[in-house]
């Protein structure tokens, strides 16, 4: 027996932002303060899933999803260094240099967990209205090395997940 044929229609944004950051109890180099030309790929599907599209024939207009991630983008990471909250020594050295701009986060500032935020937390966030789900968002450090967040699970976990992503974000 065969699956019944579908199609999964979803979106890809890309975005780029500057930032710095260190790997907290990094064994080498990542140790250190440094920076990347970051880009991430956002990919959304309708709320409802499948071939879902308003009457343009769009899953969301791409402005959208630029304009939304990119204010945040340009609000919290972009020209800020990204801090482990457990980093207390880079916390108490960033806060010395004057002007400043940080962001501390809940775990150390991988690509893999900055994928892992902006998915959970942001994306739920500042999409909230659209009618979209975000789906995948891709971290990208260099041009050959990105990190994947993935969101699985059905309809009911999704919405439990997304619940409980923007009550992180109102810490
Ligand atoms: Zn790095």
């Amino acid at each position: 027996m065969h699956e019944p044929f579908s199609t999964q229609l979803s979106l890809v944004r890309q975005l780029t932002f500057c930032a710095g950051h260190r790997l907290y109890r990094h064994e080498s180099k990542c140790a250190f303060f440094h920076g990347h030309n970051y880009r991430v790929d956002i990919e959304v599907v309708a709320a409802g899933g499948g071939v879902e599209v308003d009457s343009v024939g769009r899953i969301v207009d791409f402005s959208l999803i630029k304009h939304r991630m990119l204010s945040w983008l340009d609000a919290n990471w972009d020209h800020a260094f990204l801090i482990f909250e457990d980093d207390s020594n880079a916390l108490a050295a960033i806060r010395m240099v004057e002007p400043t701009k940080y962001f501390v986060m809940p775990y150390n500032p991988t690509a893999e967990n900055m994928a892992r935020y902006l998915l959970e937390v942001v994306a739920p966030h500042v999409l909230a209205d659209l009618g979209v789900v975000t789906r995948r968002v891709a971290v990208w450090e260099t041009d050959e090395s990105c990190a994947v967040a993935t969101l699985t699970g059905d309809a009911g976990e999704l919405r439990m997940a997304l619940e409980s992503a923007v009550l992180i974000d109102e810490r």
